[in-house]
């Protein structure tokens, strides 16, 4: 059975170079292969994978290949990849330390690492979870409990009927996921509080008033131009209001760890929790991301199972850390991503996905296209009709989407992966220059 799977893992990474990139495919083409009568009697595991394989393919977005600049995609470093794998067959519940001591160690040291490559307090928590959308969830949740601690009310134990007003800011450009965080930690998605952002997309830290407890939701990272707010000033003006601070750094976050874009992210070690992936730019495969809190206890005391977080314990118990108790050993993709590329690997790898967006911005110019943004991180954004965006899509040489940035129609190109090349971004920028016509 297992030869047959890595001949398929083999088979499938070795296409990823020449086949097309995420090409449309009707559902229907799938529900005929797929959907069948539910057999009375089970198959042989082997002819179960085999036929998923031939039959899944025609769906497979080969969004782990070199030209996927779709959303913000990272693809999968060998390490990680092996150790994802490696997580499903060891098949560790990583809820305690008792279920795994191996996945609470590595999620141990991999927190260290993690802190460390970002720069952030080395005394910060960390969080595994399945991306930015439920870090920034359980960073709000660990805000929303402090702030109101601040003004005088237990959350944790009395929840939110009848607690004081929580006041919330968000930039105008703020992800959508801040909004559904905002939902699902009980304060609405109408809670926030929209101030005006800069012409690249940022909170407008100037224009943000605090007259008291708060929570303010910064980006690094806007998802369409890569701008990141100006996170010094707003810590000063948190600390100086007894605001909480989080930086959404889904992917930008990660421009801290390469010592030529620490600056666009200077201040960042100030704020009270920040949300990444690193199924984005750190290259390891979904789902992953990590919730980070400065303050350990408010951390634990927003996720634990029990006042068990009052008390220190030995072990790291990582069900204090993220929303769920049973879940999948994941810290062992991120030590694997970490420990393969090295703190000057990493380094590179985010250079070089911030250069190949530079050249990307150069040929588009030069063929005739409209870049939008300063390129100033890894994101391109590109004016197009979407029947443009749907003309590359149907090529097939590299997949990006569509977006609207100040009421324009736009393409947008994020360079998220550490096999892209420069051939790549020349071969792919054709195709976008053919397809805007
Ligand atoms: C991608 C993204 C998110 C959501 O992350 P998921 O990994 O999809 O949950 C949040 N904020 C920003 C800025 C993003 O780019």
């Amino acid at each position: 059975m297992w030869d047959s799977v890595f001949r398929h893992t083999d088979a499938y990474l070795a296409s990823l170079d020449d086949r097309p990139v995420g090409v449309p495919v009707a559902p229907d083409v799938l529900r005929t292969r797929l959907a069948g009568e539910l057999p009375d009697v089970g198959l042989a595991p082997e002819q179960v994978i085999d036929e998923l394989v031939a039959a899944v393919d025609p769906g497979l977005v080969a969004s782990a290949g070199p030209r996927y600049f779709g959303f913000v995609t990272g693809q999968a470093l060998p390490a990680a990849r092996a150790a994802d794998m490696l997580a499903a067959v060891w098949d560790q519940n990583a809820f305690s330390y008792v279920s795994s001591p191996a996945a609470a160690v590595v999620e141990e040291v991999a927190e260290r690492w993690v802190l460390d490559v970002l720069g952030l307090p080395a005394s910060a928590s960390v969080g595994f979870v399945t991306g930015a959308s439920m870090a920034n969830a359980t960073c709000l949740a660990a805000a929303r409990n402090v702030v109101l601690g601040r003004l005088g009310w237990d959350a944790a134990r009395d929840g939110l009927i009848g607690a004081p007003p929580l006041r919330v800011f968000a930039g105008a450009e703020a992800h959508a996921t801040i909004f559904a965080a905002l939902r699902l930690v009980g304060l609405g998605a109408g809670s926030a509080t929209l101030v005006d952002v800069t012409p690249q997309g940022a909170l407008d830290a100037e224009a943000l008033v605090l007259d008291g407890p708060a929570i303010v939701c910064a980006q690094a990272g806007n998802v369409n131009t890569g701008a990141s707010d100006d996170l010094a000033l707003l810590a000063a003006k948190c600390r100086a209001a007894g605001a909480w601070l989080h930086v959404d750094g889904a992917f930008g976050l990660w421009a801290a760890a390469a010592p030529s874009l620490r600056a666009s992210v200077a201040g960042v070690e100030l704020a009270d929790s920040w949300a990444t992936d690193a199924h984005k730019w750190l290259n390891v495969p979904y789902d992953s991301g990590l919730a980070i809190v400065a303050d350990r206890v408010a951390h634990r005391a927003a996720m634990g199972l029990s006042a068990a977080y009052l008390t220190e314990s030995e072990h790291r118990q990582n069900y204090d850390y993220t929303p769920e108790a049973s879940r999948r050993a994941r810290g062992f993709a991120v030590y694997a991503a970490l420990r393969s590329l090295g703190r000057s690997g990493l380094a590179a790898l985010i250079e070089r996905c911030c250069a190949h967006a530079r050249l990307f911005a150069s040929l588009l110019d030069a063929g005739g296209a409209t870049v939008l943004n300063d390129v100033v991180l890894n994101q391109v954004l590109v004016a197009a009709s979407p029947e443009a965006i749907a003309r590359v899509q149907a090529d097939g040489t590299c997949w990006l989407g569509g977006t609207v940035w100040r009421e324009q129609p736009a393409m947008r190109i994020s360079v998220s992966g550490y096999e892209t090349t420069e051939d790549d971004v020349r071969r792919s920028a054709a195709a976008i220059l053919r397809a805007l016509g």
